[in-house]
């Protein structure tokens, strides 16, 4: 098993959803990342928080194998996210976006996660992303998220970023704004061709499409009775995407399936409660259980003659 680094928010997220609204409770796609990696891997995290994130909201990464380091507490506010999500769920809109301590952050790694052979560059400035890159060496698998956040506001950067890794993982929605294309084939390839061979596009309640070489896979997102709460699920995709690829090293096709399975597992598991809560008290048993429904939900026969 190897060991993956991660950079990306850590934050208070307030959200309202048609099964009912929180406020400041804890999210940041590096918390999601990192919870649901440590499921398969050791994860290390490179983030920021404020003197407002105290001991108790530090629980949720307790007792799991992520090694906190690289998290620096400063005095200030922590990073603040506000969204509201349509009555389907199928689209959302960013109400505040406060960047607080990360206005201010230079992420400085130390020294023993320098040579970490996963790198998960999780939602954040793009800049920041790059600054944690130049302070690996030579990692084996480097995959990044952004958001339209970034698309729009430091688009240079980004193009940066993406020049520097092997996979990006995105949503539909930011595919194709970063492409201008609204087929999503198309904005595979624009993408593809500004630097990573391996895409993978998150499509919400209709899966997951990932490209590499000539070949593309789907996968269906499990049919769930309710959702409460899709914030975070890009994020804990990732964590099962990457842990299943740094638990097992396998980059074969069938590997990279399997770690796309991984990944819509634990982003099902997300979705049925609000922040963390369902990651918090869920077993690694559940998890294998998911697994083996989504292969017969996706499992057909092939024609006889
Ligand atoms: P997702 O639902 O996977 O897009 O991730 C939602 C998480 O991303 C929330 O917990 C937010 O705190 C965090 N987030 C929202 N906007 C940003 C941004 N511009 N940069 C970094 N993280 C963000």
């Amino acid at each position: 098993m190897q060991a993956i680094l991660t950079v990306g928010s850590v934050a208070f997220d307030s959200i309202k959803t048609p099964s009912g609204e929180v406020a400041r409770v804890v999210g940041g796609a590096a918390t999601y990342f990192s919870v649901a990696a440590a499921f398969f891997a050791d994860v290390r995290m490179v983030a920021v928080v404020g003197d407002d994130f105290d001991d108790g909201r530090m629980q949720v990464f307790g007792g799991r194998s992520i090694d906190l380091a690289g998290l620096q507490r400063v005095p200030g506010e922590t990073f603040r996210w506000k969204g509201e999500y349509s009555v389907d769920l199928n689209s959302r809109e960013t109400i505040y976006t406060h960047l607080n301590v990360f206005d201010q952050f230079r992420p400085v790694l130390p020294d023993a996660y320098r040579q970490t052979p996963f790198v998960f560059l999780a939602n954040i400035h793009p800049a920041l992303q790059l600054e944690v890159l130049r302070q690996v060496d030579a990692p084996r698998f480097v995959a990044a998220d952004t958001m339209n956040f970034w698309i729009e506001g430091a688009l240079d950067d980004l193009r940066a970023v993406l020049g520097r890794v092997d996979a990006l993982v995105i949503n539909d929605e930011e595919a194709r704004q970063l492409s201008g294309e609204a087929n999503l084939v198309k904005a595979a390839r624009s993408i593809r061709a500004m630097g990573p061979k391996l895409l993978v596009i998150k499509r919400g309640e209709s899966g997951v499409l990932m490209t590499r070489g000539q070949g593309f896979f789907a996968a269906p997102a499990m049919p769930l009775e309710s959702v409460a709460d899709p914030t975070g699920a890009g994020d804990t995709f990732a964590g099962g995407f990457m842990g299943h690829l740094a638990a097992t090293g396998d980059f074969s096709d069938a590997g990279m399936r399997r770690a796309i399975i991984f990944g819509s597992v634990m982003a099902s598991f997300n979705v049925e409660a609000f922040s963390l809560d369902r990651l918090r008290d869920l077993d690694y048993k559940e998890v294998e259980v998911r697994f083996r429904e989504f292969k017969r939900l996706t499992h057909f026969e092939g024609l006889s003659s």
